[in-house]
């Protein structure tokens, strides 16, 4: 349709105002060099020291060796470019680091009833894009966010894509599936307050194949759905098993015939055992996993989201805050929280696949470096941890071939530190350069 009325303008002259058919034509190709003093292209090899990245329209065009002038490059292309030369030389320069897990349009709130009756779409993307910026200044140039209202997560998502604001790519879910009641659900109400549950409410397995169409139909890059009781749920119903195990094998079967891959959140054995045998691509968080888990985990190839962070915070706040949360919460925080790390460091030394993510939204966003620190805390390696949050991370998502290692034809999602985060991991809490799909957000 497009093309036939851009054949009737041709023909017929006819003027689309601002639009010009010649600026298109003079529209310039953007080339930069960077000199990184020390090259991690892929956290699962060692770094090389002086190299040149070579970032063309957004996209890493070529790495050389040594510290290469753009007249090198000129030597390769048609002449009468700009390139822009940025000196990493003192830098340890790697991929820009993913978060799996976040909720961007918002951050916990003290008795936040209220806010999920008075706050609009608009309210929350606008909150989401302020965020998005802290998150993508922190180091992460990708994040997966699961679940968080859709409207708002969609419009980032594609204002970001088109580079009308500046932030990390999103990979997108819709609405929690969650069961009537469930972890995802509004509870805590008068029954006219949510008289109709939201589209990812589902009880049995038809309704639940619906719930996640409806999802993929308005938008959805990917599913969430809840296997089990929730923290920060207002309703005391546990941290168990909360779909039946009929639902998730619907829920798993329902996504993956539409292309779309599947996280679920899951405390309780039951739940994440349940989730894993259904076929999930994630177990988010994964508290009370057990040795039986991780046997199921290791023969599905499922990936762990640990969200110690998450854990951190809740446990922080019931601790510090008193009246932060209802008690009903505050009991559950206390019982989880300190978990977490446990089960992080005996999956991970069984061999589980572990992806990076944070839980951004319940801590504060912008310090989802400190789930680094975390997990090397918990036992893991400053190689290990940086390869969740670049190399695994991307293959949870579907997109290794674009992002997690510095490649040509990768985007140029490009971050630096001062120090070695291989010995000082705490070096990616501020990093000293960053960079999404080719744009300098930090310098
Ligand atoms: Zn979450």
């Amino acid at each position: 349709m497009l093309r036939k009325l851009f054949l009737i303008a041709i023909v017929s002259g006819i003027n689309f105002g601002a639009f010009s058919f010649t600026a298109l034509a003079e529209k310039k190709d953007t080339w930069s060099i960077i000199h990184a003093g020390t090259l991690l292209a892929d956290a699962r090899n060692a770094p090389t020291s002086q190299q040149s990245i070579v970032v063309k329209n957004g996209k890493i065009f070529d790495i050389r060796k040594g510290y290469i002038s753009p007249s090198d490059v000129l030597a390769d292309v048609a002449g009468g470019v700009n390139i822009t030369v940025i000196d990493l030389k003192d830098q340890f320069v790697m991929a820009g680091m993913i978060d799996s897990h976040t909720h961007v349009t918002g951050e916990r709130e003290p008795h936040s009833l209220e806010v999920a009756v008075t706050r609009t779409s608009s309210e929350y993307a606008l909150a989401g894009s302020v965020y998005a910026r802290r998150i993508l200044d922190a180091g992460f140039t990708t994040i997966r966010n699961v679940g968080g209202p859709r409207e708002a997560v969609f419009a980032l998502r594609n204002s970001i894509k088109k580079g009308q604001i500046l932030g990390p790519r999103i990979v997108a879910g819709g609405l929690t599936i969650s069961p009537l009641g469930g972890h995802g659900d509004h509870n805590g109400f008068r029954p006219d307050v949510f008289g109709k549950p939201h589209s990812g409410i589902c009880n049995g397995a038809d309704d639940c194949r619906r719930a996640v169409r409806n999802q993929i139909k308005y938008g959805a890059d990917m599913i969430k759905y809840v296997a089990t009781g929730g923290v920060l749920s207002k309703i005391a119903t546990g941290t168990g098993q909360q779909f039946t195990d009929e639902e998730q094998n619907a829920i798993v079967q329902a996504a993956h015939a539409m292309g779309r891959k599947v996280a679920a959140h899951a405390h309780g054995k039951g739940g994440i055992d349940a989730a894993l045998r259904a076929g999930v691509d994630s177990i988010e968080h994964g508290s009370f996993l057990d040795k039986g888990s991780i046997k199921l985990f290791k023969k599905t190839g499922a990936y762990l989201v640990p969200t110690l962070l998450a854990g951190a915070t809740v446990v922080d706040i019931a601790t510090n805050k008193p009246g932060f949360f209802i008690p009903e919460v505050e009991a559950k925080a206390k019982l989880v929280g300190p978990v977490m790390a446990k089960a992080l460091y005996s999956a991970y030394k069984a061999g589980v696949k572990i992806a990076f993510g944070t839980d951004s939204g319940v801590s504060v966003h912008g310090v989802n470096g400190r789930e680094l620190l975390l997990m090397v805390k918990a036992g893991m390696s400053e190689k290990d941890v940086l390869i969740s949050a670049t190399v695994n991370a991307a293959d949870l998502m579907g997109l290794a071939g674009t992002i997690g290692t510095l490649d040509a034809g990768k985007a140029a999602d490009i971050i630096a530190a001062r120090g070695n985060p291989l010995t000082d991991i705490g070096t990616l809490l501020s990093p000293s350069f960053v960079m999404v799909g080719g744009v300098t957000a930090v310098e």
